[in-house]
């Protein structure tokens, strides 16, 4: 990964997590995401090959030890935390938001969505929710499209984050 594409990773985490942070404080009172609670770190999340390159980049030390056994994400540790916590990818980062999404349907309506974390579903129905009290989802993940096709190859390879453990046994956690 090249240092352009590393600081351009670095600028767009940045702003996320400041975007993030703002949406907490709004909605703080119903967020129950804590240390230890892994209820979104599901074991079959892939991102670009730009973010699994940028945890490559920031990673070796954890890269080098045994994953999480199967069934949750491999970077987990044995008390349930992240242990890239400060590298996640970017989906990690918005994990518990309230969030909203648009599709098209096959009549090409566009239908809007909303979903949330079920352990922070208590509180005013998201459904109710306006748009910009809620995460969208989109335009960060055409960013990272972008970044994936302008850097490398311009394959748009996606890779699971249990693959970056590479010769691993799933079996056992360090
Ligand atoms: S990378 Fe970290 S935050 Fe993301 S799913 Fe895995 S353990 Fe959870």
């Amino acid at each position: 990964m090249n240092e352009t594409t590393l600081t351009c990773m670095e600028d767009l985490y940045r702003k996320v997590d400041a975007d993030v942070g703002d949406l907490e404080r709004s909605h703080g009172s119903r967020l129950q995401c804590r240390p230890g609670c892994a209820s979104c770190c599901v074991d079959n999340i892939t991102v670009w090959e730009v973010e699994a390159s940028f945890i490559r980049h920031h990673c070796r030390e954890v890269l080098s030890t045994a994953p999480h056994p199967v069934g949750k994400c491999a970077f987990l540790d044995s008390c349930g935390n992240c242990r890239i916590y400060r590298w996640r990818p970017y989906v990690c980062r918005t994990q518990g938001l309230p969030l909203h999404w648009t599709e098209e349907n096959e009549n090409g309506t566009v239908v809007a969505y909303r979903d949330i974390c079920p352990v922070n579903d208590p509180g005013q129905p998201v459904e109710t929710l306006p748009e910009d009290d809620c995460w969208k989802i989109g335009p960060v993940e055409e960013n990272l499209a972008a970044f994936q096709c302008e850097s490398g190859d311009g394959k748009m390879k996606r890779v699971g984050l249990r693959e970056l453990f590479g010769s691993y046994d799933s079996g056992t956690l360090s």
